[in-house]
């Protein structure tokens, strides 16, 4: 069963060809043999792996099972699991098993997915090279001493060693789409509130959107169905009509028009990357779709006003993180200040407490305005750029990111550096526009390298038909790592 996708683990499923047990069973001792190259998953909990497994097994016994009763999945470690700890790659949460479960696992589970474990990621999300976890690096799977990119990194990873036919990761500045991006693999983010973002723990409330990633556009459509709807447990949360994203999946692109941001090919991108995203330009052509080029005048401004944003929002939602309620209590201290500063001091990595820093700096009186107001102010301009390029154009393609994944520790002294890798990739969230990321291609080392697909708010059935029709005609996405 090693290297099938969802759709197929379905259909054995289905078919009789494999139980739910079985497979999940195969999966765990892949796991077991692959991941101390990888250190892509962090938690296993085979008893409930495998309970889950055979009430899996009961419901397809029984008949009309959900599709995807029996697929085996892994969550990024930031998604709250009854039962599992839920640590979010932290020694603050290290000892946390969570009392409830997000909704969005939820939703996967009472659609029949079987839990195999957890997947390693930066340290509360913060970072894009999955360093920053307390549980050590991950590796690419691609080629070990590169990084897997972050902050969903653990998840990118198992699903291009095919250790999970899926995983779920969250991407609050690309941290789904970076990452498959180095990994070689398909994930989506979709619009700013239609996944529930209830038992996600937060870093930047007002840009964490959950999404699947799986090796192919078809997955992630099937995935995506039994994730998104509303929630009364996230006040940011959208009531809107049920979609079937599979069924839009054979729409031809002939007449659709594809536009190509000036500034994403610009001098800071290399030379394979860009080749390779014209091989995608070719694809569409080919398939009847137009070309046009666009401009997103304020990308270069997305940076600055996303870290001042994202640090602002981290620094409150990590202030519950105290040494009091849950979490890592320092063992030794005088007084409550002194519990509270060594807690936090102890419990906490170098990434988040410089997150912390900034977003304390800019919020305070006195550089509000100038820091963090400004920062809103640029954040409207550039979802304005992206409403203005969408009256020429129906989806926008571009990388990624600049460069494929480069050596792991090569950014680890200069965050600022590991910061403007999130050029092409912060300002969808700034808008809060559904964006995926696909396979398109190789360089001359090996590495993958992932095309994005911007598309206007709910449109990601549109998004991942052209990622399937793009599927139809490449075997990029079937490349496997040989590990
Ligand atoms: N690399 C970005 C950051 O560090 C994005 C991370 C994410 O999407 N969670 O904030």
């Amino acid at each position: 069963m090693k290297n099938t996708t969802v759709i197929e683990s379905v259909r054995a499923l289905k078919n009789k060809k494999i139980s739910a047990l079985e497979l999940a069973q195969e999966y765990l001792s892949q796991i077991k043999t692959q991941n101390p190259k990888l250190n892509a998953v962090v938690t296993l909990n085979e008893e409930c792996t495998l309970a889950e497994a055979k009430a899996a097994d009961k419901a397809l016994a029984q008949g009309n099972a959900p599709d995807l009763t029996g697929v085996p999945i892994i969550y990024k470690d930031l998604f709250c699991q009854k039962g599992w700890r839920s640590a979010c790659a932290s020694k603050m949460l290290d000892s946390f098993v969570s009392p409830y479960t997000a909704t969005v696992v939820e939703n996967l589970q009472n659609v029949g997915m079987v839990t195999l474990g957890r997947a390693n990621m930066d340290e509360f999300a913060m970072g894009s090279t999955n360093e920053s976890s307390f549980y050590g690096t991950v590796s690419n799977p691609w080629q070990l001493d590169a990084i897997a990119g972050g902050s969903s990194g653990g998840s990118a990873a198992v699903v291009a060693a095919r250790l999970a036919p899926a995983a779920l990761g969250s991407d609050t500045g690309g941290s789904i789409r970076q990452p498959a991006s180095y990994c070689g693999i398909t994930g989506i983010k979709p619009t700013y509130g239609m996944v529930s973002r209830f038992g996600m723990v937060a870093y930047a409330s007002s840009l964490d959107q959950a999404g699947p990633m799986a090796q192919t556009a078809e997955d992630c459509a099937l995935l995506l169905n039994s994730m998104v709807g509303f929630d009364q447990k996230d006040s940011t949360s959208l009531e809107r009509a049920k979609e079937d994203y599979t069924q839009g999946l054979n729409q031809p692109i002939k007449g659709l028009t594809v536009g190509l941001p000036k500034e994403y090919f610009s001098d800071g991108l290399d030379a394979e990357v860009a080749k390779a995203i014209e091989d995608v330009v070719a694809q569409l052509q080919a398939q009847g779709a137009n070309i046009v080029q666009i401009s997103l005048p304020h990308t270069e401004l997305s940076i600055a006003s996303y870290y001042v944003i994202a640090s602002a929002e981290a620094s409150t939602n990590l202030s519950r993180f105290d040494g009091v309620r849950y979490g890592y209590r320092t063992p030794q201290y005088d007084d409550l200040t002194d519990m509270y500063e060594k807690s936090r001091s102890e419990g906490f990595g170098a990434e988040v407490k410089r997150r912390i820093m900034i977003g304390t700096y800019v919020l305070s009186h006195g550089y509000y305005d100038a820091y963090y107001v400004k920062a809103q102010q640029l954040r409207r301009l550039i979802a304005n750029d992206f409403q203005e390029a969408f009256k020429k154009c129906d989806v926008i393609l571009g990388p990624v990111t600049p460069s494929a994944a480069y050596l792991q520790g090569s950014v680890q002294d200069d965050p600022v550096k590991m910061y403007l890798g999130d050029i092409y990739t912060t300002p969808v969230n700034l808008a809060g526009l559904p964006a995926m990321s696909l396979p398109a291609g190789f360089n001359s080392k090996g590495l993958p390298i992932g095309a994005q697909l911007i598309g206007d708010y709910f449109t990601e059935a549109k998004l991942l038909n052209i990622a399937h029709q793009i599927q139809q005609v490449t075997d990029w996405h079937k490349k496997m790592p040989a590990l």
